[in-house]
């Protein structure tokens, strides 16, 4: 893992926090309670991004039922595991198995029908599911699919800073996974008490912090904002803004930092697919009920 020689501070203005978002507790699959932190409402402020599902219960009653069999088409899915084990299998004949820290990279592209279930009968389960929207030209591209185990994943540390790398790049450090058009940073920030953390940020991509362990303050010039655990704050996109600095508090802190470049294009959703007419929906369904989804 590499040690990162005293980074030169990558940001010289600072983006402030704009909103702050509790998301909301619902439940999917076949009866997997979970928050959604990104809710629809959200999908065009933080496009390309359309859903993130923070889920964390020590009750298998919570999660035990899991996702059987179900259709997507139109966009990605980045299932990132903290603790737990969960088993996909996949209509285009692929099986993993997602377990502690592991990253399951999922492009539904033009159609695929997947299930994910737990592979444990007690103890905690927790873990985040992204949805990372592809333009109209990629959509109905052939399924893809990669697991990343935690040993693979690259990461740094330093400065009582340990960042864990799923997409794009920190501090030099080329994260598992590349995506040209929307060229997404997914970032797994483990921050000592007290310790600083300053992110490079494209001033034209939309970006959220998640806050899973501890607190955080995202520091701003005259507009620092207190980010409790369980929150989502959403970045402001001030011009010129070159990056996010973070600053944990007392406790050991834990949080994903996600961005990306807009897509810039109508977003239709029905459940699990998301194209950018209505027309591309019905086909969708069509497509489905019909078997030639998988
Ligand atoms: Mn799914």
């Amino acid at each position: 893992m590499p040690q990162n020689p005293a980074p030169s501070n990558p940001v010289q203005q600072a983006r402030r926090v704009e909103r702050l978002v509790a998301g909301q507790a619902t439940s999917d699959g076949a009866g997997v309670k979970l928050t959604r932190v990104l809710t629809q409402d959200l999908q065009r402020r933080l496009d390309p991004f359309l859903m993130l599902d923070a889920f964390g219960s020590d009750r298998p009653g919570d999660y035990i039922a899991g996702f059987p069999d179900h259709p997507h088409r139109g966009f990605e899915t980045i299932t990132y595991m903290i603790a737990g084990r969960m088993r996909h299998r996949d209509s285009a004949g692929n099986e993993g198995l997602l377990d502690d820290g592991g990253v399951q990279w999922m492009t539904a592209g033009r159609g695929v029908i997947h299930s994910e279930m737990p592979e444990q009968e007690d103890g905690v389960m927790e873990g985040f599911q992204l949805w990372l929207n592809l333009g109209a030209a990629d959509k109905m591209q052939p399924p893809a699919y990669r697991d990343i185990p935690s040993a693979a994943l690259p990461e740094w540390q330093g400065d009582g800073a340990r960042v864990r790398v799923i997409a794009g790049a920190s501090q030099g450090v080329a994260g598992a996974v590349q995506r040209p058009r929307t060229a997404p940073i997914y970032l797994d920030i483990h921050l000592d008490p007290d310790a600083r953390l300053a992110q490079a940020l494209p001033a034209g991509h939309n970006a959220l912090v998640y806050v899973y362990r501890g607190a955080l303050a995202v520091v701003a010039p005259a507009a620092s904002t207190e980010v409790p655990r369980q929150r989502m704050a959403i970045l402001a996109n001030t011009p010129g803004a070159d990056g996010v600095v973070l600053h944990a508090g007392a406790q050991p802190t834990r949080a994903l930092l996600i961005a990306g470049a807009p897509l810039g294009e109508p977003i239709a959703q029905h459940g699990p697919f998301v194209m950018n007419t209505r027309e591309e929906l019905f086909q969708a369904v069509q497509d489905f009920q019909a078997g030639r989804l998988a």
